[in-house]
């Protein structure tokens, strides 16, 4: 395979470094970094981060790079994913970020592009590009997480008014206290099997009945929250796709999202890596080096992975693309393996928190590669969805596929 850049690509190439030259700093690959700060704890630090997040995707937005990928008759740029990569791998060399908006971006783009009304696609897609509109991801439930099907939150539709009212309850839902809208995924044929009674809504987070509870975890910030909806009224017009058919459409968006986390992780790169070694002068020690060599060679292979799938795609060779589950994995491995070494380049200072030089900055990072591989679902359904679909290897046994959803034991 050839990896150098096409004449149209370095073409391209040479046009992102320009635009990137004159709108964001390069990055330094310490604390003077703001696109470093979502995981800040302090809460003046968290909000300029979102603040600068916005801003910087409306810079995108105006000079025409947002939605580099999306089809230009929904507000996009119409590029390949060979364009993204490249952008990609410019932009981690300079400090900005969209952040979240990005994560909302893949999350509710293509499914309301591949399953949403003309009307959805008018009203939401452009500020949702521009990320003027912020969105959180309504899906799972204190008994339904890996098995998402099984979820409880009830739709019942109000023949009176045409609407539907919800009621049930959401847990882990990232972002939930800054989103103006969630997508939302709940039961409304409890009589047939759990996939068949689904439906798919857009709903208004300022609608009465939401309640919002952060959750604070271990690093002392709150990333997601619980939502309880009691009596939310849903417009008819907010179901995607058809009353009955969510599961399908949850699907295209489980499909974006493990691809979407599989190329984050630009707030810690093997640079700051290099950087925190050499600051601590430990880049000279044996054991740091082979450290360091593992995790650049881990970031060349994720690129060359990424790679590969994208051309795969590109070319319409599907099976030599690699599995969405094998990549997520892969990330979350090596992101667990790149922040320990963190931690060991710091010695005794690693075990502080806020503490340590960088507000805890790797500390946070340490404890946060347990999130990464939990959310997405977690390492295990990967691994099954790789042995079932990759591999072909026997799948589960699922004992309540044709049994009537209100028959099944839950818990
Ligand atoms: C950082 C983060 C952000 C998140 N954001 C959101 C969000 O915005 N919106 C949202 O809806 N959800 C979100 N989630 C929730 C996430 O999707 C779920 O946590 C995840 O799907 C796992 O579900 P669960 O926590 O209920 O664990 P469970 O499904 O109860 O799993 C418990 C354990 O059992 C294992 N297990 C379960 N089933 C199997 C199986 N069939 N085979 C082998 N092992 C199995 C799991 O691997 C896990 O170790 C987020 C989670 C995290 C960590």
């Amino acid at each position: 395979m050839d990896f150098e850049d096409s004449p149209e690509l370095a073409s391209f190439r040479a046009e992102v470094r320009d635009f990137l030259d004159a709108h964001a700093e390069l990055r330094r690959g310490d604390e003077r970094d703001w696109s470093r700060n979502g995981a800040a704890t302090d809460e003046e630090v968290a909000a300029d981060y979102r603040r600068r997040c916005r801003e910087w995707q409306r810079t995108l937005a105006d000079h025409g790079w947002a939605g580099l990928t999306w089809p230009q008759a929904f507000g996009g740029r119409g590029g390949t994913p060979a364009h993204q990569i490249v952008f990609n791998q410019e932009l981690a060399r300079y400090d900005a970020t969209s952040g979240f908006i990005t994560a909302a971006q893949a999350l509710v783009g293509p499914t309301l592009m591949q399953h949403g009304t003309p009307e959805q696609q008018q009203r939401y897609l452009e500020p949702l590009l521009r990320g003027d509109e912020w969105w959180c991801q309504l899906f799972s439930e204190p008994g339904a997480g890996s098995d998402l099907s099984s979820l409880a939150t009830r739709a019942v539709l109000d023949e009176a008014t045409g609407e539907w009212v919800v009621n049930g309850q959401k847990v882990w839902t990232s972002n939930a206290q800054y989103a103006d809208f969630g997508i939302l995924v709940a039961r409304t044929d409890p009589d047939v099997p759990k996939h068949a009674g689904l439906t798919y809504f857009v709903v208004d987070m300022r609608t009465p009945g939401i309640e919002i509870r952060p959750l604070i975890q271990a690093q002392g910030v709150a990333h997601f929250n619980e939502v309880f909806l009691s009596d939310v009224r849903i417009p008819a017009e907010n179901v995607v796709g058809e009353v009955g058919d969510g599961w399908r459409v949850t699907r295209t968006t489980l499909r974006s999202e493990s691809s979407m986390i599989s190329g984050a992780g630009q707030a810690t790169p093997f640079t700051a890596l290099l950087a925190l070694a050499q600051q601590r002068d430990r880049d000279g020690d044996p054991v740091i080096r082979q450290g360091l060599a593992h995790v650049y060679s881990n970031e060349l292979i994720m690129k060359w992975m990424g790679w590969r799938t994208q051309t795969a795609v590109m070319t319409g060779r599907y099976e030599l693309a690699l599995h969405g589950s094998l990549l997520k994995n892969f990330f979350t491995r090596s992101f667990a393996q790149k922040v320990g070494l963190a931690l060991d380049i710091q010695g005794a200072e690693g075990m502080l928190s806020d503490d340590a030089e960088g507000g805890g900055f790797w500390q946070y990072q340490f404890i946060n590669q347990f999130a990464s591989r939990i959310g997405g679902g977690t390492e295990e359904v990967h691994r099954n969805n790789l042995g079932e679909q990759a591999l072909g290897l026997p799948r589960e046994p699922a004992v309540d596929k044709d049994v009537a959803w209100n028959q099944t034991r839950r818990s």
